[in-house]
C-alpha cells in the first residue's frame, strides 16, 4: 500500500497513529463490534471485573479512547473515586466524552490529552492505571511502562489489555488468515480506510509476546508482575504492582 508503515521512520510512528484514529474515531466502536464479533466487550468487562480496582480509587485510563473502559470504570470508584480519560488523540476523547455524559457520568471523569510516554503527572499521584488495546501504538513502550510505574502510588497497580500471542497452532493459522486477509477487507468496505486495519494488523504482529512484555514490566520496576492469557493468548492482560 502507499501508507508505507513498514517503511518509515520510528520519529514518525507518532504523526501516523495520529492519522489513524482521527480517521476510524466516529467508527472506531462499531469497528471494533464487527472486527473482533463482539468479544472485545467480553475482555475489556473481565479486564475491569477482575483489577482488583475499588470504590474511592483515583485511576488513569491511559489511552482511553473513546472510552469503554472508563465507562466500566466509573461505577467500580463510585462517586468518592475519579476517573481520568487519557489519549492522544483529541478526536478519540471527543467521541469518548460525549460517550460518557450519554451514560449519565457528567462530573465523575475527566478527559485530558496525554502522551503515554510523558504523562503530565506528578509521581505518585494514582491507585491504578489501565491500558487496553492502547500500549502497541506507543513509540517507546519500554518508556510508557516507566512512566505508568512513577505516577503510581505505593501500592498502585498497572494493568494493560493488548493483543498477544497466540498458544495454539491451529488457532493460531486461523487468527494470521483471520487478521492478514479478511480484516482490512472489513476495514475497507466500513470505513473506506483498508491502510488504517493494514496498520492495526501489522502493529499485533510486532508487539511483544506475553514473556517480553512480562520483562518490560519489571524492567520498569514492577513488583508481582504476572499475565493472563484470553482467548487462547489472542489476547493478555499483564499487571505489576508499585511496591
Ligand atoms: N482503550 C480504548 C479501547 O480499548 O477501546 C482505545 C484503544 S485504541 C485501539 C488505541 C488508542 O491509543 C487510540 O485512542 C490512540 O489515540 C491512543 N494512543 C496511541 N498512542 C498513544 C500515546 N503515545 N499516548 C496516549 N495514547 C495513545
Amino acid at each position: 500500500t502507499d501508507f508505507g508503515f513498514r517503511r518509515v521512520a520510528k520519529d514518525d510512528k507518532q504523526h501516523l497513529v495520529e492519522k489513524v484514529f482521527t480517521s476510524v474515531a466516529s467508527r472506531y466502536d462499531l469497528m471494533n463490534d464487527l472486527m473482533s464479533g463482539g468479544i472485545h466487550r467480553l475482555w475489556k468487562r473481565h479486564f475491569v471485573a477482575t483489577s482488583g480496582i475499588q470504590k474511592n480509587h483515583r485511576v488513569l485510563d491511559l489511552a482511553g479512547g473513546t472510552g469503554d473502559i472508563a465507562k466500566l470504570l466509573i461505577p467500580k470508584v463510585g462517586t468518592e473515586g475519579h476517573v481520568v480519560l487519557g489519549d492522544i488523540n483529541q478526536a478519540m476523547l471527543d467521541v469518548g466524552e460525549a460517550r460518557l455524559i450519554d451514560a449519565g457520568f457528567y462530573g465523575r471523569f475527566c478527559c485530558r490529552q496525554m502522551n503515554a510516554e510523558q504523562l503530565p503527572y506528578d509521581d505518585n499521584h494514582f491507585d491504578a492505571i489501565t491500558m487496553a488495546f492502547g500500549l502497541r501504538n506507543v513509540t517507546d513502550k519500554q518508556q510508557a511502562l516507566n512512566e505508568m510505574y512513577r505516577v503510581l502510588k505505593p501500592g498502585g497497580k498497572a494493568l494493560v489489555l493488548e493483543f498477544s500471542k497466540v498458544n495454539q497452532p491451529f488457532l493460531k493459522k486461523l487468527y494470521e488468515l483471520y487478521s492478514f486477509k479478511l480484516l482490512p477487507e472489513i476495514g475497507h468496505r466500513v470505513t473506506g480506510d483498508r491502510d488504517s486495519y493494514q496498520y492495526l494488523v501489522e502493529s499485533i504482529e510486532k508487539h511483544p509476546d506475553q514473556e517480553q512484555l512480562k520483562a518490560m514490566f519489571e524492567q520498569a520496576g514492577l513488583d508481582m508482575c504476572r499475565y493472563q492469557n484470553l482467548t487462547a493468548g489472542i489476547v493478555a492482560i499483564h499487571t505489576g504492582f508499585k511496591l
